[in-house]
């Protein structure tokens, strides 16, 4: 199993998990970007945002619910989150199973660089 994210779903490879249930985990990004940092990973690997079908519309559904759910629980749904999505070089996706970057703690830059 070449992927990182796989590797880190199967616990080959440790983490920072902060939540888990039968479809997803999230753990904290190793290189964090604000003071909350965290991913929203499908244990199902799809490579990119392109290969979704509608099969995995309640999946993307789950993994935003999730994100929201992770931003209350530190305390960032009332002053504000952004979660993300990376899709390919443009956008700088540097793992290819798809993740949800929730980010909070501090006043987000808006549009992104
Ligand atoms: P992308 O650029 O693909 O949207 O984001 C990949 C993210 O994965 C980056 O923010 C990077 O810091 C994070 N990342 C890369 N390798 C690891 C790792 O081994 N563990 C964790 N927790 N995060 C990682
Ligand atoms: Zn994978």
């Amino acid at each position: 199993m070449s992927c990182l994210f796989c590797r880190i779903i199967s616990g080959e490879i440790p983490s920072a998990k902060v939540y888990e249930d039968d479809q997803l985990m999230a753990f904290t990004d190793i290189t964090p970007q604000a003071p909350l940092h965290v991913l929203i990973v499908p244990r199902k690997h799809i490579a990119t945002l392109n290969e979704l079908t509608p099969d995995d519309d309640g999946l993307v559904g789950a993994m935003t619910r999730t994100a929201a759910a992770i931003a209350k629980s530190n305390g960032y749904d009332a002053s504000g989150f952004r979660t993300v999505f990376n899709c390919n070089a443009d956008a700088g996706q540097a793992v290819f199973h798809i993740h949800l970057h929730l980010l909070a703690g501090r006043t987000l830059a808006w549009p992104p660089g």
